[in-house]
């Protein structure tokens, strides 16, 4: 292989190059944020080539697609011509399933159920056995069931083991559901994403002769954020690196965020005894973040117990004090952020793409983006799943699986009348009846409607037609995906209504087809001949939130917590930082202290992504479930010490129907903020963001950009100082005593005055 010595091959630290330089045995990399873990990864990669390993006995597992996808251009570019297999466990798990199916009693062309399909499947199984789905909430079900398969507890073993704080009704309902389930899914020759980890972990256990040749093809496995790994996901790296245990294991235990999901951090902590002669390496140099941003998040993590104390150094610039800025009401927090990013842009010379907004549930994006748009900052949200959530794409998709896997129960009952062939919930469910009776697929008993019991004529030929149809469109599979999509849509007529009646909302619907069409396009030219209608499928499938994410696309860029690890931006906000927001009000109910600490390390990582700049947020008042409330800060702000301003907006400008933001402009948003002098008396332990609005201290007032006694420059007038301030909002008057000892008032919103 071509090896090229890249310049920034030698930009490592002494311990960097040490896990770099290691090659036979077990490694550990045990370091903070921003110290190089995933760059030692790469790094190592690359060294691994070049001292003679085979690129075929390499395997890299990131936690996302999208850092499987960085990682493998970092590789290529130091090693054009090495093909490394980077990916992450769910991908990883149903490449290897595809191979070996059978041993799980699968098929090869099995599909993979996404959440909702999942919960589509619980709650006919549910339903079939007489439970009402209003009492045992399919969800519900299935997070027993998930979490269930991440202690690898099987459908046989549930009740032996069902896990801790389930009721009597709820053991004896998941007890039945679980093992139906399961068959549910065998029959549709389907998994869910926790089976892609499980079957795994269970083939390589009972499988001694696959297990030791797969170890000796994946001689070096390298896993980036180990400390986020469950018990399958642990099994399966023990099970290829037993002959060959040259497992390189990075990680952070105090950046373990995914408990909730069966992420095992004592699977890091084990790592030593686990790997007696491993040897630890330790990075404790920061490249990321500045000396201000470290400080408190090292103050915040050392209020967790249950961790060991690690050193976080930066010869970074001290950088600009973390704030804490504290809003009236989500409105005025999201004005106010837009404000920020669009000051920093235009006196600080940002770029849009500098900025990450991250928060902790979903629901605080809206207000963000709604504020975004108004002030026409160009922003993305890292929601992947979200489009292969819409309905058009579902169904398309679902003609796709039926095509793909033709025991795909799921994808039949979701696309059989769609559009509409006469086919009712009747016909349905006594196809389905007699289906299950022959204990074969529902589209063989579609080819076959003529021989089930009680069927109108209509439904027997409208079932023929439809088995007819995805019989026909099997016959595409070899033109490409792209190509297969396109006849799926003209032979169902899947557009035609909406082409007859172009709605925004069904031109929506018709662009999110196209976009179906590109995504499958590309997928396609990656390909080449290797391109296969199930590769396409579970690439969509297994999608991330990040995924969609454009690092080109010069936007802000806004996502949840939990899906900015391992990510960086210049500058970061952590929004809603209060009391049942961060900490989340399960941990605070949950009489498991270790999820308040979880809470904490999520706050931690959000911290860490910063480099230069970072700002937490909080509001006096929230509206939660359509309720407005008074809100309490959260205790993590107490743990740090941090810049505390109060951003008051203007409310009479926080209207948000379309009229009003197309009557102002930007230079309407004037929000007043009052700075709390440094030496403010220390905070009260139980004082809310509302008390902090209305604090006692006389704050310093600076409008947006504007203080007293700062010089400013006037068009006209010339270099200026400011003398005073009044008014509110709009109405806000500056006074400026210009060199010639003249004074001039100025309404701030009109004025072309300009900081110098
Ligand atoms: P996290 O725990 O957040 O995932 P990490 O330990 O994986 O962080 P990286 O993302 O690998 O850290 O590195 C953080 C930043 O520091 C990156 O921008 C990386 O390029 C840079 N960096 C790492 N090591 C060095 C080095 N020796 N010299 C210069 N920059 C470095
Ligand atoms: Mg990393």
């Amino acid at each position: 292989f071509r090896f090229l010595q890249a310049a920034t091959l030698n930009n490592l630290t002494t311990s960097q190059q040490q896990a770099v330089d290691h090659k036979e045995g077990p490694l550990l990399v045990l370091a903070g944020p921003g110290s190089g873990k995933t760059r030692v990864i790469t790094h190592r990669i690359a060294q691994l080539v070049q001292s003679g390993v085979h690129p075929y006995n390499i395997l890299a597992i990131t936690f996302t697609n999208k850092a499987a996808r960085e990682m493998g251009e970092r590789v290529d570019a130091l090693l054009p011509d090495a093909k490394i297999w980077v990916s992450t466990f769910h991908r990883f798990c149903a490449q290897l399933l595809r191979k070996h199916a059978r041993g799980v009693g699968l098929q090869p062309n099995y599909t993979i159920l996404d959440t909702s399909d999942q919960r589509r499947l619980l709650k006919s199984v549910l339903t079939e056995l007489g439970h009402d789905v209003k009492h045992f909430p399919p969800a519900k079900v299935a997070a027993r069931i998930s979490s269930s398969k991440n202690r690898l507890v099987g459908p046989e073993e549930f009740a032996l083991n069902p896990g801790g704080g389930i009721g009597d009704t709820m053991l004896r309902v998941v007890t039945e559901a679980y093992p139906a389930y399961q068959r549910a899914l065998q029959d549709s020759n389907a998994v869910d994403f926790d089976d892609l980890l499980l079957h795994v972990a269970r083939l390589l256990e009972e499988n001694p002769a696959l297990r030791s040749q797969l170890d000796e093809r994946f001689q070096y496995v390298l896993v980036d954020e180990y400390q986020d790994t469950n018990l399958p996901q642990y099994r399966i790296v023990r099970a290829l690196s037993q002959d060959f245990p040259n497992l390189c294991a990075t990680g952070d235990p105090d950046q373990s965020i995914y408990a909730w999901r069966g992420a095992e951090i004592g699977n890091i902590l084990r790592f030593e005894q686990d790997y007696p002669d491993a040897k630890v390496v330790r990075l404790e140099h920061n490249f990321r973040s500045t000396k201000a941003i470290l400080r408190q998040a090292d103050l915040l993590i050392g209020h967790n117990f249950n961790r060991k104390a690690k050193a976080l150094l930066t010869e970074n610039d001290e950088g600009p004090p973390v704030e804490l800025l504290t809003f009236t009401d989500g409105a005025a927090e999201a004005e106010g952020i837009a404000l920020r990013i669009q000051d920093l842009v235009d006196q600080a010379g940002r770029a849009w793409s500098d900025f990450a907004i991250f928060y902790r549930v979903n629901a605080l994006s809206r207000s963000i983006e709604r504020a975004l748009a108004r002030f026409h900052i160009p922003y993305q949200v890292a929601a992947g799943v979200g489009f292969y959530d819409r309905a058009e794409v579902k169904d398309i998709v679902a003609y796709l699986r039926l095509i793909a896997n033709p025991a795909d129960r799921t994808a039949f009952e979701r696309v059989v009348n769609v559009p509409a062939r006469g086919i009712g919930k009747t016909s349905l469910t006594r196809l389905t009846a007699w289906a299950t009776g022959q204990g074969g697929g529902l589209l063989e008993a579609a080819a076959r409607a003529e021989e089930v019991p009680k069927l109108t004529k209509r439904a027997i030929k409208a079932l023929h037609g439809f088995y007819e149809l995805i019989s026909q469109l099997s016959q595409r599979t070899a033109q490409g995906v792209a190509e297969l999509i396109t006849q799926v849509v003209t032979q169902t007529g899947y557009d035609h209504s909406w082409l007859d009646d172009p709605t925004e909302q069904n031109m929506e619907r018709a662009a999110n087809v196209d976009e179906l069409i590109s995504a499958a396009r590309q997928y396609d030219a990656a390909h080449g001949d290797d391109a296969t209608l199930e590769g396409f499928l579970e690439e969509s499938s297994l999608i991330n939130d990040v995924d969609s994410l454009d690092e080109h696309a010069g936007s802000v860029t806004l996502m949840t917590l939990h899906a900015a690890k391992g990510l960086e931006y210049p500058v970061v906000f952590v929004v809603g930082v209060e009391q049942n927001l961060l900490p989340h009000e399960r941990a605070i109910n949950s009489d498991d202290p270790h999820e308040l600490e979880e809470e904490r390390r999520l706050l931690f990582v959000g911290m860490t992504r910063a480099e230069e700049q970072l700002m937490l947020t909080q509001t006096a008042v929230r509206d939660i479930r359509g309720q407005r409330l008074s809100t309490i800060p959260s205790p993590f702000l107490f743990e740090m010490d941090l810049a505390a301003t109060v951003v008051e907006t203007d409310s009479e400008y926080i209207a948000w129907d379309d009229d009003y933001a197309h009557d102002h402009s930007l230079d309407d948003f004037e929000p007043i903020i009052k700075q709390r002098p440094e030496e403010d008396a220390p905070r009260p332990q139980m004082m809310t963001a509302a008390d902090l609005l209305n604090g006692t201290n006389t704050p310093t007032e600076i409008p947006r950009g504007f203080s007293i006694g700062m010089d400013v420059r006037h068009p006209q007038y010339g270099v200026g100082t400011v003398r005073n301030i009044d008014g509110f909002g709009r109405r806000k008057t500056v006074t400026v005593e210009f060199a010639a000892g003249e004074c001039r008032n100025f309404d701030i919103a009109k004025s072309p005055l300009q900081p110098v």
